[in-house]
């Protein structure tokens, strides 16, 4: 780092690295929480070697859980998890599903690409590299599709034992207020500094439980709203708490310990000084969020009676790229803004019409309501109508994959939660 950053914003003091290190590891070690993943890396060992004749082409423990867990919570994970490594506990039976396995799978679970991902890269690992997995950051990041920074980091240092650091959520938000960073935590400059930090800290004989602890710390302890500082085993290496701890609240001198205000990358701007109510969640600080994208899409279930006499439900697949990519739908079609009802109906009659091979009459549709879903980026809302078939319907097999499903089988089909909701 440059040596014209103040030293409240660096760990530059070999001894207090140390000191936090053995605190982190020490607290790690008596509370983490028991999750799946790590008693399966657990029981293979630090390496990946088992057992077992087929250990070389084991699916690393740590590899499903990081990808899953990105953008949803442990507890929804583990359930999928454990299916997974069930299904497909090794590289070679993961490149050989297909597609629909995968996303039948992870349906639910959101952010669809991130299994179809997974799968890709497992197929390369097998078809390209000889079943065996990269074992360092660099060549994971470098050779497998899907994998980030910090799934790389995350997948060397557990799986693998390598030392080197992860950035993720929960680390940005401990290291930020470790070292009081209150500039814009989401923009680059800022990010590299935290890998920085991320690399210095690190332990160098466990570096997987030292990254493990450093994000379970910012999952349970040092979490975003109310974090429990009288119960952090680093508070006494974190200059937010200090600062918390010598001025208490309010503030008497508010400016007094930012470095050089204005002038200092790492500090708040000036606009934006220490505000003593909020205290050590002064950090870390964000550029406001570009709001998501405001989406409206028709959505027709159609029904027909099935040769048993069961309700039956038509499906077809979406594209293979793109949002939700393969994973199935009723008939949907998206919306202009601010379209007249009428003329909603009309599109979607016409829409249909092309599944079904024959008119489909507007006013025959029969509104239901409207579901909201947010996806990450986008606020979507479906606008929902049924039509009730009589007589059968073949579909057309030169259009999209479609096909006709009982409520069961609709559940257990690859189905996004969104249409779930429909
Ligand atoms: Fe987070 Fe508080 Fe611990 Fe500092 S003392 S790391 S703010 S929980």
């Amino acid at each position: 780092a440059p040596a014209s950053l103040p030293a409240r914003h660096l760990f530059s003091d070999p001894a207090e690295v140390e000191a936090l290190r053995g605190n982190l590891l020490a607290w790690y070690d008596r509370c983490k929480r028991d999750l799946p993943w790590r008693a399966l890396v657990t029981a293979r060992g630090v390496g990946g070697v088992g057992a077992s004749a087929l250990t070389p082409a084991l699916l690393p423990a740590v590899w499903v859980s990081e990808i899953m867990l990105q953008q949803t919570q442990v507890a929804t994970v583990i359930d999928y998890y454990n299916r997974w490594m069930q299904k497909w506990p090794t590289l070679q039976a993961l490149a050989q599903a297909s597609l629909e396995e995968v996303n039948e799978l992870w349906a639910g679970l959101g952010y669809y690409s991130r299994g179809k991902r997974l799968q890709e890269a497992a197929r390369k690992v097998v078809a390209e590299l000889a079943g065996r997995m990269p074992r360092t950051a660099e060549d994971l990041q470098k050779l497998l599709p899907g994998v980030g920074r910090y799934t790389a980091g995350a997948i060397a240092s557990i799986s693998y034992g390598q030392a080197t650091g992860v950035v993720d959520g929960n680390v940005i938000r401990v290291l930020c207020r470790l070292r009081c960073i209150g500039a814009d935590s989401s923009s680059p400059a800022v990010i590299d500094r935290l890998w920085d930090m991320a690399n210095v800290l690190v332990d160098r004989s466990r570096p997987g439980d030292f990254n493990q602890a450093l994000m379970e710390l910012g999952a349970t302890v040092c979490v975003p709203k109310a974090p429990l500082c009288g119960e952090c085993p680093v508070k006494q290496h974190c200059q937010a708490w200090r600062r918390v701890s010598l001025f208490g609240k309010p503030s008497p001198v508010p400016d007094v310990e930012d470095c050089c205000v204005g002038d200092c990358p790492l500090c708040p701007p000036a606009t934006e000084p220490w505000d003593s109510s909020l205290g050590v969640t002064n950090f870390p600080r964000k550029a406001a969020k570009k709001p998501p994208r405001v989406m409206r899409t028709a959505t027709c279930v159609l029904e027909q009676r099935g040769c048993h006499g069961a309700s039956e439900y038509l499906i077809v697949q979406r594209p293979s790229s793109g949002l939700l990519a393969g994973l199935w739908e009723f008939p949907s079609l998206p919306l202009a803004q601010d379209l007249q009802e009428e003329k909603e109906r009309e599109e979607l009659a016409h829409h249909l019409q092309a599944w079904m091979g024959r008119p489909v009459a507007a006013k025959g549709l029969q509104f239901i309501g409207e579901v909201v879903h947010i996806f990450s980026h986008i606020h979507q809302t479906y606008v929902v109508y049924s039509l009730r078939l009589d007589g059968d319907v073949t579909l057309d097999p030169a259009l999209s994959p479609s096909r006709w499903v009982t409520e069961d089988e609709f559940h257990a089909s690859a189905v996004s939660t969104a249409m779930k909701k429909v």
